[in-house]
C-alpha cells in the first residue's frame, strides 16, 4: 500500500488524481491533501478519503472548514508554513504536485530532499528551478516522475532505451483556441475565447498558457531538465488532435510515440505505478473515429511566448524564473481584465531586459527574483 499526498488536491489534476486512487483502493491509500481555499471540495474529499492531515493555505478558509462536522478525524492545517511542515513530516511515498505556479516549488523542494517519488504535474518548478531540483533529486535519489502529458509521453518512449540514442524529442501541442486566428486578433481576444479551450479542461491559468501558447514553451524547459536534453534536440510540432503525446526519435531515424485521448487519468495513473501499468476501465482510444493525424510547425512570430521560452532556456540562470513570474502575473491581470492578451508577452519581454540574470541560483535567489520580478511587472499594470 503506497500512502499519497496530494498538493492542490481540489484542482484539476487534484481533483483527477482522486479519481485514479479511488479505483485502486488496494493500492493507493491517500494521507494527506491540500488546498487554496476551496474548501466545498475538500470538505467532500476528507469525509471520502479520511486523510491523516489536510492544509488549508488561507487561514479564513481553514477556520471554515474547523467550524464544519467531518466524518473524519483529521487534523486541519493552515498557512504556507505548516504546507512546508507536512510535505517535510507527514508519512507518505509519493507526492502528487498539483499546485499551480511558483507556489508549487518549495513543498515539491522538502520532498525531494526526503527522496520520496514525485508526481509532478506542477511544471514551473522545474522552469524556475530545474538546475537546482535536478542537482537535489541526484542527491537525495529522489524520483520525479513526469504528469504532464507530453513528458509522461516522453518518459514511456524512454522505457528501455538509452538517452545517449536520442536524436531529439518531439513535444506535441494542440495549438490551443488561437492556433487558426491572426496575431492581430491578440488584441482584441477576450478572457472567455482565451479560456475556450478546444480539447482539455483544465484550470485557469494553463488554460491560458495554453492559448499563448507559453504552456509549450514551459514543457520545452520542463523536458529540459527532465530528460536533460540541449535546446537543439528539443522540437515542438503541432498536432491540433491531441492524441499523439509526444514522440522520441533516435539516431537511426525511428520515431516512438505514446497515444491516448485527452485524459490526464492515464498520465497520473502511471506516474504512481510506474514501472508497473495497472488494468483500469477509463475509455479506450478508438483510432477510426479519430480518422486523420495532421502536424504543422509552430508560428513563432505569432506565438512570441515560446519564442522567448526557448530564448530564457539558453540564456539559463533565473531568466527561466523571471520568464515565469512576469508570466503568472500577467495571466492574473489578463484573466481579471487588466490587459489585453497580447499585453503578456510584452511584459515577459519589459522583465527580462530590466532584471539581472543569476546564474546557478540558490533557492533564496531564486525566491528573491520571483518576488523582484512580480513587484516589477505588477507596477507596470
Ligand atoms: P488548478 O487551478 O485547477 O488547481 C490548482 C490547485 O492548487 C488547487 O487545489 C488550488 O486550490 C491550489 N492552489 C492554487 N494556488 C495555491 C497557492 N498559492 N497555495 C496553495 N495552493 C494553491 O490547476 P491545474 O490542476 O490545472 O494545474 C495544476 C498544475 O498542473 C499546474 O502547474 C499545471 O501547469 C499542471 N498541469 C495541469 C494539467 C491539467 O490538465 N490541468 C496538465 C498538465 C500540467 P483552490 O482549489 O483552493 O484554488
Ligand atoms: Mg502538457
Amino acid at each position: 500500500m503506497k500512502k499519497i499526498f496530494v498538493l492542490g488536491s481540489t484542482g484539476s489534476i487534484g481533483v483527477n488524481s482522486l479519481n485514479v486512487i479511488r479505483n485502486f483502493a488496494e493500492k493507493f491509500q491517500i494521507c494527506g491533501l491540500t488546498t487554496n481555499s476551496r474548501i466545498d471540495e475538500l470538505e467532500k474529499q476528507i469525509n471520502e478519503f479520511h486523510p491523516e492531515l489536510v492544509v488549508v493555505k488561507d487561514e479564513q478558509a481553514a477556520d471554515e472548514l474547523r467550524s464544519r462536522k467531518l466524518n473524519s478525524r483529521t487534523e486541519i492545517l493552515s498557512g504556507d508554513k505548516n504546507l512546508l511542515l507536512a510535505a517535510s513530516s507527514l508519512d507518505y511515498d509519493i507526492l502528487i504536485g498539483a499546485m499551480v505556479g511558483f507556489s508549487g516549488l518549495a513543498p515539491t523542494i522538502e520532498a525531494v530532499r526526503r527522496g520520496k517519488r514525485i508526481a509532478l504535474a506542477n511544471k514551473e518548478t522545474l522552469v524556475v528551478a530545474g538546475e537546482l531540483v535536478t542537482v537535489l533529486c541526484k542527491e537525495h535519489s529522489a524520483e520525479i516522475i513526469p504528469v504532464d502529458s507530453e513528458h509522461s509521453a516522453i518518459y514511456q518512449c524512454l522505457v528501455g532505451e538509452e538517452l545517449s540514442e536520442v536524436e531529439k524529442i518531439i513535444l506535441t501541442a494542440s495549438g490551443g483556441p488561437f492556433l487558426n486566428k491572426e496575431k492581430s486578433f491578440f488584441e482584441t481576444a477576450t478572457i472567455e475565447q482565451a479560456l475556450n479551450h478546444p480539447n482539455w479542461k483544465m484550470g485557469n491559468k494553463i488554460t491560458i498558457d495554453s492559448a499563448s501558447m507559453m504552456n509549450k514553451g514551459l514543457e520545452v524547459i520542463e523536458a529540459h531538465w527532465l530528460f536533460g536534453l540541449p535546446k537543439e534536440k528539443i522540437d515542438v510540432v503541432i498536432h491540433p488532435q491531441s492524441i499523439i503525446h509526444s514522440m522520441v526519435q533516435f539516431r537511426d531515424g525511428s520515431i516512438k510515440a505514446q497515444l491516448g485521448l485527452p485524459d490526464m487519468k492515464l498520465p497520473i495513473q502511471y506516474a504512481l505505478s510506474f514501472p508497473e501499468r495497472l488494468q483500469n476501465q477509463f475509455e479506450r482510444t478508438n483510432l477510426p473515429l479519430i480518422g486523420s493525424f495532421t502536424f504543422f510547425e509552430p508560428d513563432y512570430n505569432k506565438f512570441e511566448c515560446l519564442k522567448l521560452a526557448y530564448d530564457v532556456m539558453e540564456s539559463g540562470g533565473t531568466a527561466p524564473c523571471i520568464l515565469n513570474a512576469a508570466n503568472e502575473i500577467a495571466v492574473d491581470k489578463f484573466l481579471k481584465g487588466k490587459i489585453k492578451f497580447s499585453q503578456i508577452p510584452y511584459l515577459i519581454n519589459k522583465a527580462l531586459n530590466k532584471l539581472e540574470n543569476h546564474f546557478q541560483p540558490d533557492l533564496e535567489v531564486i525566491f528573491n527574483c520571483d518576488k523582484l520580478t512580480r513587484d516589477f511587472v505588477s507596477a507596470l499594470v
